[in-house]
């Protein structure tokens, strides 16, 4: 029997394990797959409360539909029917700036009449078709390709903002490579951001009408018209009816005995027989150490901790390697979340809700109208509200006390929406490691610790720290984390 430890149970570990154990009948001699998670639940940054009526998420609010590995797991977990997609409303997105609430405009037109940037800032983005190409050889940093293709104040307000949103990030620290991949692609692709929408649409229209015809003909087009399929829509947030923990309920379900709760890996180590040059077949390759003690015996170990906890527990190993992943840092966030009385705040908002560019000089990053989201969220006349506090900017927000959070976020939503009434309900939740940060050096980083890895045969590292901070690209690392996995044991 073969064994893997898979530290961290996040979406990445809990899905890579789950990808494992359905395929532990293609490895010889079976597969025995083990969770070591240091707390005492699962989900990581995924966590739901149900408090008072409220569905409350303390982190993630969804995922979009429009990736084929969250699809799979989806469908794997069983758990289509309890998907909820976010509400219409919530294609109205809101930006602040110079004291009001922008609408934030959903297409070319739109954005020419649109109040969100001055007229000089408008007519520059309009000339991104004629910005020049990237320079050779430079890994960009967000604000760098911002500037360069749509001005310095699209740069400072819509992108900053935007870049707050995924990452709670600095636009001037974060790479576009890393931090925005499909974006440096369709610059590379098409030679500038417009060309390649125009591409877009033209590639849709032309899908669309084969959907047409092979439907007419009675042929299936489901492919097509999937969600992110070339004749679909482009992707919808979502999520389930009782909050993102469904998908950590449901992957701890079909995990069972596999998983050990408040087991903290402290240590991993390659075990002697295999320093000493034995082939691996001789016996298991590592051994894991957990701070109740117990030694674990495995032929392989999938790390799948955010960096900062993968440092540790890699440098015992290969000293360079730990220093590697110890670069990658990470944001701080809080997440306050609100409950009002829909008649004390003259009613609920419509929409997904708004952000506020670092220019602005407000502690708040922004914030999400969950109940209008996702209605069913807060019980019938109330409001659910949560706002982000912190990232990159602010990382000192995650250490300041639940009065001082409240009174910042509550100051920060009368000026934004003009609340002023006591919220009925108050919530915070604090992610000390936040969203990792891909600065500057990213990709190369990774390429470096790939090198490493090469050296340690049956290590791996993985999840929003490396290769992608959604939860999407932690659903599509796991698929090809299990792969690799399985092909090491086979070998
Ligand atoms: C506030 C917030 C909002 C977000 N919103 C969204 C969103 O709307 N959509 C989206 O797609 N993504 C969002 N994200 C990002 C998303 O939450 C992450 O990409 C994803 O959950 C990360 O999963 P992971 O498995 O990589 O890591 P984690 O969730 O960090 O899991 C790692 C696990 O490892 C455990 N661990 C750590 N050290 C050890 C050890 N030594 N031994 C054993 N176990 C250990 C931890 O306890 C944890 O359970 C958000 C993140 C935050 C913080």
């Amino acid at each position: 029997m073969r064994r893997v430890a898979i530290v961290g149970g996040g979406i990445a570990g809990l899905a890579t394990a789950v990808h494992l154990t359905d395929r532990a009948d293609s490895v010889v001699g079976g597969l025995e797959v083990v969770v070591f998670e240091a707390a005492g639940r699962l989900g990581g940054n995924i966590r739901t409360d149900h408090t008072n009526g409220f569905t409350i998420e303390s982190g993630p609010s969804g995922y979009l539909d429009n990736l084929e590995a969250m699809r799979r797991l989806i469908e794997r977990l069983n758990l289509r029917t309890d998907l909820q997609r976010a509400d219409d409303t919530a294609a109205k997105r809101f930006l602040y700036r110079s004291g009001r609430l922008h609408p934030l405009p959903t297409g070319p037109l739109g954005f020419l009449g649109s109040s969100v940037l001055s007229l000089p800032g408008r007519l520059r983005v309009l000339l991104e078709p004629l910005a020049r190409s990237q320079p050779q050889g430079l890994d960009e940093t967000v604000h760098e390709f911002a500037c360069r293709r749509i001005g310095i104040e699209a740069a400072e307000v819509l992108v900053d903002a935007m870049v707050s949103g995924v990452f709670a990030g600095d636009t001037r620290r974060l790479s576009l490579e890393s931090a925005f991949p499909k974006m440096a692609a369709m610059e590379q692709a098409h030679g500038g951001l417009v060309r390649a929408m125009i591409s877009k649409i033209y590639r849709r229209r032309g899908a669309k009408r084969r959907a047409r015809r092979l439907s007419k003909r009675g042929e299936s087009v489901e492919e097509m018209m999937r969600p992110g399929g070339p004749a679909g829509p482009g992707g919808t947030l979502t999520s389930f009816r009782r909050g993102m923990e469904t998908l950590v309920e449901r992957l701890a379900d079909e995990l069972g005995d596999a998983i050990r709760l408040r087991h903290r890996v402290v240590g991993i180590e390659k075990s002697e027989a295999s320093r000493s040059g034995f082939e691996p077949a001789a016996g298991p390759a590592w051994r894991v150490f957990t701070d109740s003690g117990e030694t674990f015996e495995v032929d392989g170990v999938v790390v799948a901790v955010p960096a900062a906890a993968a440092t540790n527990l890699l440098r015992g190993i290969d000293r360079p390697l730990g220093e590697l992943v110890a670069g990658i840092v990470s944001a701080p966030l809080v997440v306050v979340a609100l409950g009002f009385e829909e008649s004390d705040i003259g009613g609920a908002p419509k929409g997904f809700g708004f952000l506020v560019p670092r220019s602005e000089g407000m502690r708040s990053l922004g914030c999400l109208w969950d109940s209008s989201i996702f209605p069913g969220r807060a019980p019938a006349g109330k409001v659910l509200l949560r706002v982000m506090i912190g990232g990159a900017h602010d990382p000192g927000a995650v250490g300041l006390d639940d009065e001082t959070l409240i009174s910042v976020v509550r100051r920060d939503l009368s000026k934004t929406m003009g609340l002023a009434a006591e919220p009925s309900l108050t919530r915070i939740y604090r992610h000390p490691l936040g969203i990792a940060q891909y600065e500057r050096g990213h990709g190369a980083r990774l390429g470096r610790i790939d090198e490493r890895l090469d050296e340690w045969p049956g290590l791996w590292v993985v999840g929003s720290s490396f290769q992608g901070v959604s939860m999407n690209s932690c659903a599509e690392i796991a698929e090809r984390q299990a792969e690799l996995t399985l092909e090491f044991l086979r070998s």
